[in-house]
């Protein structure tokens, strides 16, 4: 057992950060406040292969590994948890989901551009009625001579305005319950899809999310992704990956949250001194330092098991659960060691505040972390 980052980790981790200290943390704010997606970022994340961070060079990405994939995921969410999430998505959802069960002609088609970052992916599993219970896919397609024709429509999918490339779950045989829902690739542009409203969220705000709407959307026969009737299964594959990412974003959201309260709590004084000297903020910075070290072991862990090939069920939702719920803690820490500066957009303690809500919520709830966890323990 060895806990020490490689020097490969190392240079990863200064590379990713000097690039977000450079070229995102100076927009943060404007980002946020207008709701805007940093389009104009995209040709960068692809150049230091950010859109393909686990697909193999061949395919466009850059090859690296799942623990590697933690490390550029953090340091993102460090500066801006909304361009986490975006690089998070589009790598661990639409992309992986194709890289995995794709055809070699759709990887061909669809992995490369999305791994070089010519592309954004989304992916839709979430619909109106169909969230936790996501088996409970309403969405449709029938089988119509050599096309598939979809009806439908999904919620909160992030990159639903933005993204070129859709991967999206239907039902093809209502009667097969779980083993009846089937996965599309389907092209923006394609007649009968359309975004719907884009949300007005609570944080993440330069992260797109919107409806997307299927009426009579006819795709091509080769656009079902894996074997007919096993699309919510692997979908179910793909969140046992993403949730390492989702992890990584909310370790990388609270170390960002605490070096800034840390930093804050420093410069500040009260009663002619540091508040940093006070004992109820030293208690709030240690048990955040350590609850963040814990969950960042966690997600580790996760993710070196997905490199040996491992099956993560359990320990994918075991991070994502420990890290989300510290993260808010810590996020509420950082404002509450800023007092009346926290609760102002002076300080980046507020959004860290903000953001951090969509970690316990996004690729399954604490909720449904903590169901998965439960099934997994007791069926072993
Ligand atoms: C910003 C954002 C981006 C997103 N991006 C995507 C995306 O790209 N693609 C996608 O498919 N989805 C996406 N989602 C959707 C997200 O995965 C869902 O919101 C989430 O899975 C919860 O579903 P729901 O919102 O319908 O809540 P519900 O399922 O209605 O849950 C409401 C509450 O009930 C609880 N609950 C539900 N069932 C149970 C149960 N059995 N036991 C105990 N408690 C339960 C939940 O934990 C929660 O507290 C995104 C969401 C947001 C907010």
């Amino acid at each position: 057992m060895d806990f020490r980052a490689t020097e490969q980790h190392e240079i990863l981790r200064r590379t990713v950060r000097e690039f977000a200290e450079a070229e995102i943390r100076p927009h943060v704010m404007t980002w946020d406040e207008t709701q805007h997606f940093p389009v104009e970022l995209l040709s960068r994340l692809g150049e230091l292969g950010l859109m393909g961070i686990q697909i193999p060079e061949a395919y466009g990405g850059a090859g690296m590994s799942a623990v590697e994939y933690c490390i550029c995921i953090e340091e993102l969410a460090r500066v801006d948890p909304s361009v986490a999430l975006t690089v998070a998505a589009h790598n661990g959802l639409c992309t992986a989901h194709i890289a995995m069960f794709g055809t070699e002609a759709q990887r061909q088609r669809y992995v490369v551009p999305l791994a070089r970052g010519e592309q954004v992916g989304a992916w839709g599993l979430t619909e109106p009625t169909a969230g936790s219970d996501a088996g409970g896919t309403q969405t449709r397609a029938i089988r119509e001579g050599d096309c598939w024709v979809i009806n439908g429509a999904k919620t909160f999918t992030t990159h639903g305005r933005v993204g070129h490339v859709m991967v999206a779950m239907a039902v093809t045989d209502r009667a097969a319950g779980r083993h009846g829902i089937s996965a599309f690739v389907v092209e923006r542009g394609t007649p009968g899809m359309s975004p719907g409203r884009k949300e007005n969220k609570l944080g993440m705000r330069a992260s797109d999310t919107s409806e997307v709407v299927f009426a009579d959307c006819r795709v091509p026969e080769d656009h079902l992704l894996g074997r007919e009737g096993e699309g919510f299964v692997n979908a179910m594959q793909v969140l046992d990956a993403g949730r390492i990412g989702i992890a990584a974003l909310a370790v990388g959201l609270a170390q960002g949250a605490h070096e800034a309260a840390l930093q804050y709590a420093k410069q500040r004084r009260q009663f002619g001194k540091p508040i940093s000297s006070f004992q109820a903020i030293q208690w709030k910075l240690a048990d955040d330092a350590t609850a963040i070290d814990a969950a960042r072991l966690l997600t580790y862990r996760a993710a070196f098991l997905k490199d040996e090939g491992a099956r993560t069920t359990k320990e994918s939702a075991m991070a994502k659960l420990f890290a989300s719920e510290i993260a808010v803690r810590v996020a509420d820490n950082g404002v509450q060691i800023h007092g009346g500066y926290g609760f102002v957009k002076d300080y980046p303690a507020e959004k860290y505040f903000r953001d951090v809500k969509l970690t316990t919520i996004g690729e399954g709830t604490s909720e449904i972390q903590r169901l998965v966890i439960a099934r997994e323990i007791i069926g072993e």
